[in-house]
């Protein structure tokens, strides 16, 4: 691993992670998938919906936050977020009693705006790109000293989402692929580092959309560029790379295979996942039964699917259980066909 920059989070950063975040993170359940029947193999879910902000994102800034020093904590913390690392970063600091900025873009779900208000953070709107919301945070570091909790490319918050792979390994030895929905690759990397480190033949296997996503070009470019930010049923998936200093070259290394699903498979995958597996998950959740659903990823052994949120909006979770189409901005996903 000699190309990763020094402070990237190795094991036994991630087990630390781990005793400092109980408590205020659940330790979530592995549970059977619908997707076993189906594909003859064993498939079971992590269960980050149930999580107290409603996804994973709360590992990283628990741990980020629990690492402050008190002067650092007095100074308040910012985030730039696509709604669910925003949420946990104002979830984490009114724990701590630290005060909390989080700068969003027009893309933003208005139920993920809600929720992070309803926490006691300050929100700013700013454009209609991760990046725009992205200078608001820089401006906000600069003029008022206040600290940037990044949502993903940052070696504790990539060490708080890893306890998500000590986790599945702890319950589940035997398990040989764990798909995860990528978007930064601070889940995927964590998870990743973790899982290979207790067993290196675990395959790590990263899904995204199709619309933009940042981390699929790059990775096919060989290195970091931009794409359009669009709308997508995948909402939390959205974003650039940025200065990207540890989860470009962690996904580089360590994921075994990249899949890409289009809106109408999410569609199709957050069916499955309401309707059948009978869990509320979001649309960035959603990719890994995608993938499998459409046969672009063929299950060949124990595998695990991250379930990362659940905060959609009401109007979507009506829209798949009555078939109807989803309006995202200007997009209309279909449901499959029959
Ligand atoms: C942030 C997020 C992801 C992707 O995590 P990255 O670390 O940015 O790759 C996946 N699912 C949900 C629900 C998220 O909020």
């Amino acid at each position: 691993m000699t190309d990763f920059s020094p402070d990237t989070p190795t094991l036994r950063e991630i087990r630390a992670a781990q005793a400092a975040i109980e408590g205020t993170v659940l330790r979530t359940p592995l549970v059977r998938s619908v997707l076993a029947e189906r594909t003859g193999h064993d498939v079971r879910l992590k269960l980050e919906t149930l999580q107290p902000t409603g996804a994973f994102k709360l590992r990283g800034a628990t741990y980020a936050i629990a690492k402050l020093s008190r002067a650092q904590r007095e100074r308040g913390v910012v985030c730039c977020s696509t709604g669910n690392h925003g949420r946990a970063v104002a979830y984490a600091a009114k724990k701590n009693g630290t005060k909390a900025v989080v700068c969003l873009s027009g893309l933003v779900p208005d139920v993920k705006v809600a929720a992070i208000e309803a926490l006691g953070a300050e929100v700013r709107r700013i454009g209609m790109s991760q990046d725009e919301a992205e200078i608001e945070v820089r401006r906000l570091v600069d003029e008022k000293g206040m600290i940037d909790i990044p949502p993903f490319d940052h070696p504790d918050v990539i060490a708080g989402q890893g306890t998500i792979g000590v986790e599945i390994l702890e319950d589940w030895p035997d398990v040989a692929s764990i798909m995860v929905p990528l978007s930064g690759g601070g889940l995927l990397g964590g998870i990743a580092i973790a899982a290979k480190a207790i067993n290196p033949d675990v395959r790590i296997v990263g899904v995204a959309m199709e619309r933009g996503s940042a981390m699929a070009a790059s990775l096919d470019a060989g290195r970091i560029v931009g794409v359009d930010e669009q709308p997508t049923l995948a909402d939390a998936l959205g974003g650039g790379l940025g200065e990207n200093h540890y989860t470009f070259a962690l996904c580089r290394q360590l994921i075994d295979e990249l899949v890409l699903v289009s809106e109408e498979e999410i569609y199709a995958g957050m069916a499955t996942l309401l309707l059948d597996e009978r869990i509320v998950a979001e649309g960035s959740s959603a990719v890994c039964h995608a993938a499998i659903l459409s046969g672009k990823y063929v299950v060949a052994g124990p595998t695990t699917i991250v379930v990362s949120g659940r905060n959609l909006p009401t109007e979507q979770i009506r829209n798949v259980a009555a078939g109807e189409p989803i309006q995202v901005g200007d997009l209309r996903v279909n449901p499959p066909d029959e």
